[in-house]
């Protein structure tokens, strides 16, 4: 493993669209991999601060209220507080999850105000698709077509599916997505852009640095994006939803909703420090460089071009002002039974309903094992069922039902002594599970087959323990290395396996030094379920 890297750790995961709940398709990604994460750091005592917020002025946000007959301060209302509530039920133990509150406006207009102050924009007339019967430009969410590098369906900006910028009148054959007969026309509009092209050098550095340890999908699209000129990326747009821009240039227009990614990351992160009993001294105290922080971003694939390239080049931008995104941790499209998550179809899982019927332990060890890390991969209800019933939680129950009949056999419940090879064992274990959650190895698939391995492995020694014919004290030694692995096992599963960690009567403890011990107390395993327990009669009645 290469040296842990101790500089505070400031995990965001990529703003969530506040147009509509979160289903499994996206926690699965960006939000289940930064809370393993998370967990993992404070586990072994390093300084984290895991944050998030919603993403409320994105033109998605007005193109669902029209399709669900609301409006869009309705639906962001209503939205924020459904994802809110699903990363409660399934477990994302953020330390703050920041409101759009008068403060978040603040940084954002101070983010880009900074940035205006120096010279960092350029004015550029554009040409933009042009709805004629709205007589409205048409960008980002509110424009289809096709995208002119991999030519499947894209909307506006960058391309969902191979990840390459659109420039402005670059998809081809655009149309309205509020009105889908409306003809669509081109006009010249004036806004204010960052032009890319002056930080290709640095981009390129940039990314070279980082090459060796970012996903093959990511460098991929890195380096084909950066082969080509980087157009413009519009800070200001024409249209009604959004920010008001500040700048006597752009007068009416609104600041590009994704420009907002950056300083609300930057907000979020201040806003959980305060939400947990810090007093930071700036709200973006914690991005400023000479704090030195490390900010990963969790994320999936399909925003990549903004967060990979234009937010880094707004940072480089502040000139020295904010440390530059340390690792972008991306992850693949989940899919559902096969085919694209779809809300406005109904192919969907909400995260929430999933977890009113499934404990989360139990749904969170499913994502890992099937996460999207490299390829698309699928949800199944009845695939979890299967695996985890299979791998997890029979395995898991016969092991905790062997080792209670152990403690029952052994009679006392003093320590047990330990072999003199079994801290090693137990250490091989935690180092294991390390290898899967430190970033540069990152893998929460690994992280749940490790799960599986290990049950299997104990499970088939606690049988033996009970099988043999033993005297008392060479029993008493076999449970005491039993429970000095079970430890390691739950320490390695505690950043999956949340709840049962907390109901393990056992320190959580990654270092390898915690097992070398000469004796251990034997503990109760608690067992799992595929399905949660039935609400019990309410003592009202
Ligand atoms: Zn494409």
């Amino acid at each position: 493993m290469a040296p842990v890297d101790n500089r505070p750790t400031v995990i965001i995961a990529g703003p969530p669209t506040s147009n509509g709940d979160l289903h499994v398709g996206h926690v699965a990604g960006p939000y289940v991999g930064g809370d393993v994460y998370a967990r993992y750091l404070r586990a072994t005592g390093r300084p984290v601060v895991w944050a998030s917020c919603t993403d409320d002025m994105q033109t998605y946000v007005v193109t669902t209220a029209q399709r669900l007959g609301t409006t869009p301060e309705e639906l962001v209302a209503r939205s924020t507080e459904s994802i809110r509530t699903t990363f409660e039920a399934m477990g994302i133990s953020l330390d703050g999850f920041s409101p759009t509150d008068d403060g978040y406006r603040a940084l954002v207009y101070d983010y880009v105000q900074r940035l205006y102050d120096a010279g960092k924009f350029r004015l550029r007339t554009v040409r933009l698709p042009w709805g004629e019967r709205s007589q409205k430009f048409l960008v980002e969410g509110f424009v289809g077509g096709s995208c002119p590098t991999c030519l499947d369906d894209s909307r506006g900006g960058f391309c969902e599916t191979c990840g390459h910028p659109i420039d402005f009148d670059g998809l081809i054959e655009p149309s309205s997505i509020l009105d889908p007969g409306e003809p669509v026309s081109y006009r010249e509009a004036t806004i204010l852009v960052l032009p890319m092209e002056e930080y290709r050098e640095r981009l390129i550095e940039y990314h070279a640095r980082r090459a060796g340890r970012w996903r093959p999908h990511v460098v991929t699209l890195m380096r084909e994006v950066l082969a080509k000129p980087l157009p413009d990326y519009p800070i200001t747009y024409p249209v009604e939803w959004g920010l008001p821009a500040p700048f006597a240039e752009t007068p009416g227009q609104t600041i590009n909703a994704w420009l907002e990614g950056m300083p609300a990351s930057i907000y979020c992160t201040g806003w959980a420090q305060r939400h947990r009993g810090g007093n930071p001294p700036a709200d973006d105290d914690a991005w400023r460089a000479g704090n030195d922080a490390r900010a990963i971003v969790f994320m999936g694939f399909d925003p990549l071009y903004v967060w990979g390239l234009v937010h880094i080049a707004e940072l480089m931008a502040h000139d020295g002002r904010y440390v530059l995104t340390d690792t972008l941790h991306v992850n693949e499209f989940y899919e559902l039974e096969h085919e694209k998550f779809s809300t406005s179809k109904g192919h969907v899982v909400w995260a929430r309903d999933l977890v009113a019927e499934v404990p989360r332990d139990v749904v969170r060890f499913y994502l890992c094992v099937s996460a999207p890390e490299h390829a698309r991969t699928n949800f199944s209800r009845a695939t979890l069922d299967k695996i985890a019933g299979e791998r997890l939680v029979r395995p898991w129950n016969d092991l905790a039902g062997s080792l209670a009949k152990l403690c029952v056999e052994i009679g006392d419940a003093g320590p047990l002594p330990v072999s003199p090879e079994s801290p090693a064992y137990a250490a091989a274990i935690v180092n294991r599970f390390a290898s899967c959650y430190e970033l540069d190895s990152f893998s929460l698939a690994r992280a749940a087959d490790l799960v599986v391995q290990y049950t299997g492995r104990l499970r088939a020694r606690a049988a033996a323990a009970l099988a043999d014919d033993l005297d008392r004290d060479a029993r008493r030694l076999r449970a005491g290395d039993l429970f000095l692995e079970v430890r390691a096992l739950v320490s390695g599963a505690s950043p999956i396996l949340a709840d049962l960690a907390a109901r393990t009567d056992t320190p959580i403890s990654f270092d390898a030094d915690a097992y070398q011990v000469t004796t251990v107390a034997a503990l109760a395993l608690p067992g799992l379920d595929l399905r949660m327990a039935p609400a019990g009669p309410s003592e009202d009645n």
